[in-house]
């Protein structure tokens, strides 16, 4: 099963990604997670990615290309996978259903994730992470239990550099202009499944979760 995860900044990829990664026990890979490993360790690939990361705007497509088709021959991704944060391009589109088709596998859905405007800097700007398991919470609607530690393991969370208030805006036209045609590049294969992830009307990400589980059961995706 390839699942992917599309949407704009802070409309809970990551959240659903979690949890959906847990309930189908398959891996999640995101890509932004890579690039911010690599950015942690300073190496070569982390210093050109976050010249892009930190102003908003995407890594280039070749080098991002390049980075999922290796993560995609290994092992624990054969049964299945979540992709959250690629593709992010029709250009990585296109070159994912090669890879895919190259290893006889096939997307199966995509989750399309959209929130009000108004909500996502909200998100972004109150969003910490957990550096060590990923958990992702926000200072509002799903604080920690102790300040600034994670529930799940212990670790100290973290803002990340990308969510403040300028960049927020740079990633959402780079959305609207470069990821958002990816809605009607998958609607056309009819592997589109849209959800609203809102407060405004009480459906957050745990909802949206039960009802892609629901749906895949439903479809019978494999
Ligand atoms: P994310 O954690 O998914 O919000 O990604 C953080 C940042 O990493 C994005 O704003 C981009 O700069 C970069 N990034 C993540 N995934 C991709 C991708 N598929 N293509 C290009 N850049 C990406």
């Amino acid at each position: 099963m390839v699942i992917i995860m599309l949407g704009a900044p802070g409309t809970g990829k990551g959240t659903v990604s979690g949890m959906l990664s847990d309930k189908l026990n398959i891996p999640q890979v995101s890509t932004g997670d890579i690039f911010r490993k690599h950015i942690s360790e300073q190496t070569e690939l982390g210093k050109l990615a976050n010249s892009y990361i930190s102003q908003g705007k995407l890594v280039p497509d070749d080098v991002t290309i390049n980075l999922v088709k290796d993560r995609l021959q290994q092992d624990d991704v054969q049964e299945g996978v979540i992709l959250d944060g690629f593709p992010r391009t029709v250009k990585q589109a296109e070159a994912l259903d090669n890879m895919l088709n190259n290893l006889n596998r096939k997307v199966s859905l995509t989750v399309n994730l959209t929130t009000p405007e108004k909500e996502l800097i909200e998100r972004v700007v109150n969003r910490r992470i957990c550096p060590k398991c990923k958990t992702v919470y926000n200072l509002i609607l799903n604080p920690p239990h102790n300040e600034n530690i994670c529930d799940n393991c212990g670790n100290e969370l973290v803002k990340r550099e990308d969510d403040n208030e300028s960049t927020f805006k740079g990633r959402l036209n780079t959305y609207i202009q470069e990821t958002s045609p990816l809605v009607n590049y998958y609607e056309n294969q009819e592997k589109l499944f849209s959800a609203v992830v809102s407060q405004s009307i009480n459906k957050m990400g745990k909802d949206v979760t039960q009802d892609v589980l629901e749906y895949i059961k439903k479809k019978h995706i494999t």
